[in-house]
Parts: C-alpha cells; structure tokens; sequence
C-alpha cells in the first residue's frame, strides 16, 4: 500500500479569510499558506482573527516548511503567529517573499525568515513532497498553483484563481499543464477556490479595466482625480498609471502601505511607471492639481486608511474640494459596505464627484465564477474534490457545481475548519477534527477568549451597572452602601430612580442574608447580583452587565 497523505484544515473552510491547511505524509508535515482575518462589528475590540495553529505546535517537531501561494493577507497573515513558534522555510514567488519579508521584519522576526524563492514551473522537493508551481491569476500578481506530486497521486491546490485570458502582465492559469497532469498521471485529488461557486458566468478579465480608466480619466479634465484600490492590486496600480501617463498625469502614492508596495512591485519588475511620471506625497503642493493622479488605500473604508481620513477632512497632505474626482476602483467586500458608504458620504460633503463599480466597471474580481470552475474541473477531472477557501454556502456550492459536472456524491468531499482527512488506496476518508477554532487577537493584549467578547458584547449593547457594598460579616450588618454607579444603561433623569431601586432591592436581600452569620463574600455577591439584575430587568427591560463589588470593612 502506497504510503497515504493526510490533509488537515486549520482554517479557510467556512469563511472568507484566515487560511491554513497542513498536509502531510510520511510523518512529516507542510503547511499550506497561514492567513489571517480581520475583525468586524460582531467581534468588539478584535483586530484580526487568526486559525487556531495549536495542532501546528503540538506536531512542531514534524513541521519541515510552509508553501505561501500569494502575497493576500487571508493567505499569510498569521505567518509572523506561526514563526514566533517555530522556524522553517518559507517557499513563494519573489513578490509574495517580498511582502512576507515585510510583515516578518515589521514583527520583529526577520532572523527566522528563511525565504525561498520559487519560479514558475519549478518542480522542487519541499519537505517529503515533489512539488510543481504553476503560474495562476488572481487580484495580486505572481500567486501559484501548487501540483504535490505522492506516492497517492497528484494532488492540486488551486490557490485562489480567476481564469483571466488578457491578464495584464501576460501571465496565464497553465490550464495545458494542468490538462497534461489530468491526463497524466491523472489528478488524484483538488482542492479549489469556492469564493465565487454561487455566481454565474465569468468574471471580466483584469485588462478591461484599463480602457475604462482611461476614458473616465479623460472626462476629467482641468480637476484632480484620486484613485482608491488595494495597495496589494499591483495589476490595477499598472492600469491607474498607464491611464495617468496616457492623460498627461503624474502618479502620486499616498498611504504607507501603496507606497511601500509600489516600491516593491517596481523593484520586482512587474510594476512598470517610468521615474518622470511617479512621485511621493510630499512633493504633492509642487504638481498642478490637474496633472495629478493620486493613488490611495481606503477603498474599504477602513479606519485610518488615506481616502478615510480625506472623507473626515484629516488628512495631513490633501484638502478635498469640489475640483476633486474620488474613482473606488473596488468593491466593498460583505461587511465593508457601510464603513465605505460612510467614506463616500464624507467626500461629497466636500464636493467630490465620486464614481464607483457600482457606476462605471472600474473593478473585477480576483476569483473565478462558475463558468471558470467548470472549466478547471474539465481539464483537471480529478478523482476526488475538496472545495475550499469559501463560507459554507461557497463550499456547498461548488460541490454542486462539480457533482453537476459528472462528478460522483461520493468523491466530492465537504469540510470544514478543523476537519483532517486521508487520501489512500481507498480514496479519500474523514478522519475526525482537530478544532478550527477562532484565535482573537486584541492589539497588543494577546490571544481573547470568547469571555472578554461576550462582556464585550453586553457593555456595547447595554451598559453596565456596578453595585458597591461594605459589610461587616461578624455583626451582620451592610457599613456603607449599596452605592450603584452605571454608564450606558439609561438616560437621565430617570436614571436616578432607577438607581436608587437597585441600592433599595440590593440592601433588603442582603439585609436578610447578613441575618445568617454563615454567609460568605462570594455568596453576597451573587445575591447582590440578583437582586439588582431583577430590579434591573423589571424596570427598564434592559440586560446590562451586573457588577456586584462586596468587601468587608
Ligand atoms: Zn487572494
Ligand atoms: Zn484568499
């Protein structure tokens, strides 16, 4: 019996972001990207939220490198988490290196970055695999599908793709190659994006979006026009220049993370703007405001992103007035859209004319729809499928897409977080989970348990309210108090009322049990807690967290 390969998901299966799979054979263990996600208004507090890698440290001795397919946050966010454990190499293109590098110095780990770079079509053994990258596009240049060649066959790993036959810098999916592997030796098992599984047709290729600029440029004529996107959309910067340069205008980067990736980008050689038509933000009051073209992060209405702080009049360089042009060349991603309909609101009320997707097609996806899954599956036509890198309802639907396809029930395989399968002879079996927890991180602070949220929570909804007795156990009598100090709860005036009803119904239970010369500090508190929760509740119907403080003395 050839030697099995078991894979297991830490993260990625059930929602957009954070992804992880470990794969291993032979006792010896890669793992496949390490992502992180970011916070939203459900997790007060939380600034990412990062796949539980507490297996990855328990099998730390088993763990021989770690393969990143692109240079996305959801891909190698948790990288500097999963380096401060362990040390390993890190396989990827020179541009996803050049980013990973950045995030490892930035967090203090750049002695443990063992980078190594990798090239299209290499075929390298990484760990106890025989691995082959093949090129791939995507929303972010250089990103690779990975063929593992075992002892079970080939296993393919999409990475997160689109099928863009005019990609802007040339690069396509190597659909020969992989119709070559799915010929043969076969494709045994793959794992594929499901990001766009419930969308028809395909999405336009990244290309389009260039002539589309470039006309909207046009019609901008005599004003300044700044163009959001993300920082790491190194293909889309491309097109913003080359519209810029074709209207006469000068690019200028705004944002740390543009500039840094712009830098990068051009550096790597696969960002093209000649020296004469780019320049940094401080030299922003020399250029004639019709001649430039400023590009800037905050197409996701993030906090403290460039565009944002324009939309709140904060910005340090730039004063937005009615001879401004904002294009979003983005699309809020679910979850964003209020955050971005707020920055829109703040750049009309200075008089920007704004343009988005929603108007003009300033903006594609990076991830195929199912017109392109079905044709990676065509070629591909493998033996077993596992959807991955989507929330539940992607997965489910791109099993259905692949069970329409011909597939067999029983060789597309659901998973979620947490779930270790094992490809043999016998095919592919479950083998149980390992967790697929949530891993929140909190600024500095650390790892948050799901406690801190909950209380969170509670005090963002409904306040709180303290109750402060001092007592004297052995004369069972209350010294001082109860005194109640609340914030959040309820408005005054009746505040007041409110208040003094909880100190009444706290003093009477506590009055009642000080009679008993048994009771305790801990048991006070628990009736203080009831009796104002019950007050509380009575009166106002509200569910704000109790906080009963009993002390002796
Ligand atoms: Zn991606
Ligand atoms: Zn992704």
């Amino acid at each position: 019996m050839a030697a099995p390969v078991t894979i297991t998901f830490l993260g990625g299966l059930g929602e957009i972001g954070r992804n992880c799979a470990a794969i291993e054979t032979e006792g010896r263990i890669v793992v496949l990207d390490c992502g992180q996600m970011f916070g939203g208004d459900d997790l007060p507090g939380v600034d990412s939220v990062l796949p539980d890698l507490s297996w990855l440290f328990d099998n730390a001795d088993r763990v021989d490198a770690c393969i990143a397919t692109h240079a996305h946050e959801d891909h190698i966010g948790a990288l500097p988490h999963l380096l401060a454990h362990m040390s390993l190499p890190i396989y990827g293109s020179r541009f996803t290196l050049g980013m990973i590098d950045h995030k490892l110095r930035e967090a203090g780990l750049s002695k443990k970055a063992d980078l190594r770079e990798i090239h299209d079509r290499d075929r390298l053994d990484v760990g106890p695999f025989d691995c082959e990258f093949l090129p791939v596009t995507h929303s972010i240049p250089s990103g690779n599908i990975t063929a593992f060649h075992t002892a079970q066959g080939v296993i393919l790993h999409s990475s997160d793709f689109k099928l863009d036959l005019t990609p802007v810098d040339g690069r396509r999916t190597d659909l020969s190659r992989i119709g070559a592997l799915g010929f043969d030796p076969g494709i045994r098992l793959m794992l594929a994006d499901s990001t766009n599984a419930d969308r028809p047709g395909s999405s336009r290729s990244e290309s389009e979006i260039g002539g589309v600029l470039t006309s909207l440029f046009r019609g901008q004529e005599g004003r300044r026009v700044i163009v959001a996107s993300f920082a790491s959309h190194i293909h889309r910067l491309q097109q913003i220049a080359d519209a810029a340069v074709a209207t006469g205008r000068v690019v200028v980067t705004l944002g740390l993370s543009m500039r840094r990736n712009v830098k990068l980008a051009r550096d790597v050689g696969i960002l093209r703007i000649p020296d004469h038509a780019i320049r940094d933000i401080e030299d922003i009051d020399e250029l004639d405001p019709e001649r430039v073209c400023v590009v800037c992060t905050g197409s996701q209405g993030e906090p403290r992103a460039a565009l944002t702080m324009m939309a709140n009049g904060m910005s340090k360089w730039m004063q937005l007035t009615d001879n401004d042009t904002v294009i979003f060349s983005s699309h809020p991603i679910p979850g964003n859209e209020a955050a971005v309909a707020a920055v829109r609101n703040g750049l009309a009320r200075h008089g920007a004319s704004v343009f988005h997707s929603g108007q003009v097609d300033v903006h594609t996806s990076g991830h195929g729809k199912q017109q392109e899954l079905q044709t990676l599956h065509s070629v591909a036509v493998p033996e077993w499928f596992v959807p991955v890198h989507g929330e539940y309802a992607h997965l489910v639907a791109h099993a259905e897409l692949a069970r329409g396809m011909g597939m067999a029930d029983d060789r597309v395989v659901l998973c979620e977080d947490g779930d270790q399968i094992v490809l043999s002879d016998d095919g592919v079996e479950h083998l149980g989970s390992v967790g697929g927890d949530h891993l929140y991180v909190d600024g500095t602070v650390g790892d948050l348990g799901n406690m801190v949220l909950g209380e969170r929570r509670t005090l963002g909804d409904d306040g709180f309210v303290t109750v402060v007795v001092h007592v004297d156990l052995e004369r069972g009598e209350i010294l001082a108090g109860p005194d109640v100090v609340s914030r959040g709860w309820v408005e005054q005036p009746a505040l007041v009322a409110h208040e003094t009803a909880v100190a009444d119904a706290v003093e009477q239970d506590l009055m009642k049990a000080l009679e008993d010369r048994d009771v305790d500090l801990d048991r006070l508190a628990q009736i203080a807690r009831r009796a104002a929760g019950r007050t509380v509740n009575d009166r106002t119907r509200r569910r704000p967290m109790i906080v009963p403080v009993v002390r002796e003395g």
